[in-house]
């Protein structure tokens, strides 16, 4: 069992920002709406998410480092309908086959924290506010083949940051800050108000991003795609603001990208980039996120509808904008 989870890890857990992104997903299901994040060393050291989600219950503590014990899945019928980030239930599982892993949650009708020593698969009870806090420490200290695979602690921190800022664009209302190595990296208040947003924009995507970009917005067959995007940066910097995500989640996808490029290229000069951030909203049903275990790709039913809405939707904005 160990070892299937440590296969499974190595699917899932690449460096210590994949860590960073299970974990903040599992914050996310559980309808955290404030997270705070602190990274030591490259986060191979410490990685410590706390949240103020649901909580998990005392008997469920132990229960969440199975395989495959996932609670936000109760049939098969349910995989055509994934609304939650997560759902294999293989993170907690693979992340602690592979470091030491502390977890402490408190749900709402309970008066006191319980934390999981995995080691002795007991609970004791503590202190702690409600939701959950998870630890991890000394990643992947019984498998050093992967451990000398770990960049320099800079490019892990800043592989870290980039993924805090992606899952910071796809929720905007979650306020979140991130501590690396007891220096404040980020705050990202909750952006709960057309202003907030553009402040947060800012932050992730910088000011000329802002300045530029113009909103999106469009709505077809009970979908939506909204967010801004920005033709005219030609700056190479620019080249990695191109954001998109599916109900919530970050994807990246071959369609999707093209259907952006060629929205673009037909209004755009040679030689720059697009930058954009967009949501798109459809219904469960009409796209399958259990494609790869990242989630990160997804297969949609009507490829060709939503490459169309894409595209259209993009040239619609950028007719309205350009002389
Ligand atoms: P999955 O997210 O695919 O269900 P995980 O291994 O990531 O699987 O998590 C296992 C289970 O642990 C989740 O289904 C959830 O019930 C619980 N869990 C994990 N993290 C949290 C959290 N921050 N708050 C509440 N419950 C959590
Ligand atoms: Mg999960």
């Amino acid at each position: 069992l160990q070892l299937a989870n440590q296969i499974a890890a190595g699917e899932v857990i690449e460096r210590p920002a994949s860590v960073v992104k299970e974990l903040v997903e599992n914050s996310l299901d559980a309808g955290a709406t404030q997270l705070n994040i602190r990274i030591e060393g490259s986060g191979s050291q410490l990685i410590h998410v706390r949240d103020n989600g649901a909580g998990i219950h005392p008997e469920d503590l132990p229960l969440a480092l199975t395989r495959h014990a996932t609670s936000k899945l109760s049939s098969s019928d349910q995989l055509s309908q994934i609304g939650s980030l997560g759902f294999r239930g293989e993170a907690l599982p693979s992340i602690s086959s592979v470091a030491k892993l502390t977890l402490i949650s408190r749900q709402a009708d309970s008066d006191c924290a319980w934390q999981l020593i995995p080691s002795e698969n007991t609970l004791k009870p503590t202190a702690h506010p409600l939701g959950t806090t998870v630890e991890v420490r000394d990643l992947f200290f019984n498998l050093p083949a992967r451990r000398r695979f770990l960049r320099s602690a800079r490019t892990e921190q800043q592989h870290i940051l980039t993924t805090l800022q992606r899952l910071a664009l796809s929720r905007l209302d979650i306020a979140l800050d991130c501590q690396l190595n007891g220096q404040q990296k980020m705050v990202l208040p909750a952006a709960d108000s057309d202003s907030k947003q553009l402040q947060r924009l800012r932050k992730i995507c910088g000011s000329r991003f802002v300045k530029d970009a113009f909103v999106i917005e469009q709505q077809r067959d009970l979908m939506q795609l909204n967010g801004w995007i920005c033709p005219a940066i030609a700056h190479r910097a620019h080249n990695d603001i191109q954001y998109f995500f599916i109900n919530g989640r970050v994807i990246r996808d071959r369609l999707i990208s093209h259907a952006v490029r060629q929205a673009f290229a037909e209004q755009i000069p040679a030689g720059r980039h697009p930058a954009y951030v967009l949501y798109l909203t459809l219904p469960l049903d009409r796209v399958d996120v259990n494609v790869h275990p990242t989630k990160h790709e997804v297969r949609f039913r009507e490829a060709r509808l939503i490459h169309g809405l894409i595209t259209s939707a993009i040239r619609d904005a950028l007719r309205q904008t350009m002389p």
